[in-house]
C-alpha cells in the first residue's frame, strides 16, 4: 500500500505514511476566534458563569477563553499546551496556541493561531447600581430634636468613607440616593450587609440607638426567594456632651457618649454615673450649658456650700460633695437651676 500523499510504501495510518500522518495530524480543533466578556462599567470578567471582580488577569482570562472553545484530538496523549499572546489590537488579542502531545509513540508539537475578542457587557452588580437598586435605607435621625448641620455633614463623610472601604469586597456597597427629609436624611444603600455594618459603626461613633424593620418588596424567581428591603434607623441621642439629663430623679451632666454606654457626673453626689443605651428611653434632656448661671459663694461649711440664687439673690444652702473641696468663699461659680432646684456645676 502506498501513502496517498507521498507514495511511500510502508505501514499506513488512515491512508498515510507515518511521516505524512504526523504532518497532517490536527492536535486540536479550534475556531478562528473566541471571545470573553468584560463589564464595561467595572471591568469584571465573566468566568465559568460567574462574574469575577479581581485577581483574574489577562493571561489567564485569554487562556480560559481559548480553552472553553477548543477540542483536543482524543488520539493525542500527554497533552501540554500554552497560549502566547503575540499582538493586542484594541479589543482583539492575537494569540498562538502551542500544543504538544504523544501520537504513534512520537512527541509532536504544533502551533495554532487564534484571535480572542473582548466583548462588552454589564455585570449584574453594575446593572443593579445603574437601575438604582437598593436593599436597605439608613435613616439618620436625631431623637426629639432636629439633626444639626454638623451631624449631617459628619454622617455624610462617615458613610462615604465606610462605603469606600466596604466596596472593595462588596460590589453592592454604594449609595444610590441621599434624600434630605424634614425628620432627617435617608441613604439608599445597594447592599443590606453594607448598610447594616455602616449603621453599627455609626452607632459606635456617635452613640444612640439602632432599630430595624423590613418589608417584602418582591420575589426573585431565579433564586426562588422573597426580596426584602430594610430600613435601619440610626437615632442620635437627644443630648450632646455637656448637656444635662434627668434619669430616675438624678441630674447628670453628660461627659462621655460611647458605643455601649454614656456617662457623666451626678450633680447631687459629684460621682460618675454610667448608663447603657438600654436605659436611654428613661432619660430626659433637661438643660444645656446655655442654662448655666454665674453666682457667688457666700459661705462654706464642712457639709454645705452657700450661694446666692441668681434670680432672687436669696442665699441657698447646697450639699457639698468631694469635688467641691477647692472652692473658696467669695469665688464666682456656675450653677444651674433644674426643676426649681439649684446645682453647682464644677
Ligand atoms: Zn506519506
Ligand atoms: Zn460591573
Amino acid at each position: 500500500m502506498f501513502c496517498i500523499l507521498c507514495n511511500s510504501e510502508e505501514k499506513l495510518y488512515d491512508g498515510l505514511c507515518k511521516s505524512c500522518y504526523l504532518k497532517e495530524f490536527k492536535l486540536v480543533e479550534l475556531p478562528e476566534y473566541t471571545t470573553f466578556t468584560v463589564c464595561s462599567h467595572c471591568g469584571a470578567t465573566f468566568k465559568n458563569n460567574k462574574w469575577i471582580q479581581a485577581g483574574y488577569y489577562d493571561d489567564e482570562i485569554i487562556n480560559d477563553a481559548i480553552q472553553k472553545d477548543i477540542t483536543i484530538n482524543d488520539k493525542l496523549e500527554n497533552v501540554e499546551m500554552f497560549t502566547e499572546i503575540t499582538n493586542n489590537r484594541g479589543t482583539v488579542y492575537e494569540c498562538v496556541l502551542h500544543v504538544s502531545g504523544d501520537i504513534l509513540d512520537t512527541r509532536i508539537e504544533k502551533e495554532y493561531p487564534i484571535e480572542v475578542k473582548v466583548e462588552r457587557g454589564v455585570c449584574p452588580d453594575c446593572s443593579k447600581f445603574y437601575s438604582g437598586y437598593y436593599e436597605a435605607v439608613i435613616q439618620l435621625r436625631a431623637d426629639d430634636r432636629k439633626l444639626e448641620d454638623t451631624e449631617i455633614s459628619n454622617a455624610d463623610e462617615f458613610i462615604s468613607s465606610e462605603i469606600q472601604r466596604i466596596c472593595k469586597t462588596n460590589k453592592l456597597a454604594y449609595v444610590t440616593e441621599r434624600i434630605v427629609l424634614k425628620e432627617g436624611v435617608d441613604y439608599h444603600i445597594g447592599s443590606y450587609n453594607a448598610a447594616h455594618k455602616i449603621a453599627v459603626n455609626m452607632q459606635k461613633q456617635y452613640g444612640g440607638l439602632i432599630t430595624e424593620s423590613r418589608k417584602l418588596v418582591g420575589h426573585d424567581k431565579n433564586k426562588s426567594r422573597d426580596l426584602y428591603r430594610s430600613w435601619i434607623s440610626v437615632r442620635l441621642p437627644s443630648f450632646h456632651r455637656d448637656d444635662f439629663i434627668e434619669y430616675k430623679d438624678k441630674i447628670i451632666k453628660i461627659e462621655k457618649i460611647g458605643s455601649h454606654k454614656f456617662s457623666g457626673t451626678n450633680l447631687d453626689t459629684g460621682k460618675t454615673e454610667s448608663l447603657t443605651w438600654k436605659e436611654y428611653e428613661n432619660v430626659n434632656k433637661v438643660a444645656t450649658m446655655d442654662d448655666l448661671r454665674l453666682t457667688t459663694i457666700t459661705n462654706i461649711t464642712p457639709t454645705e456650700i452657700q450661694v446666692l440664687d441668681p434670680d432672687t439673690y436669696m442665699t441657698v444652702d447646697l450639699q457639698k460633695t468631694d469635688n467641691m473641696n477647692n472652692l473658696e468663699i467669695g469665688q464666682e461659680i456656675n450653677v444651674i437651676k433644674i426643676k426649681n432646684k439649684t446645682y453647682i456645676v464644677i
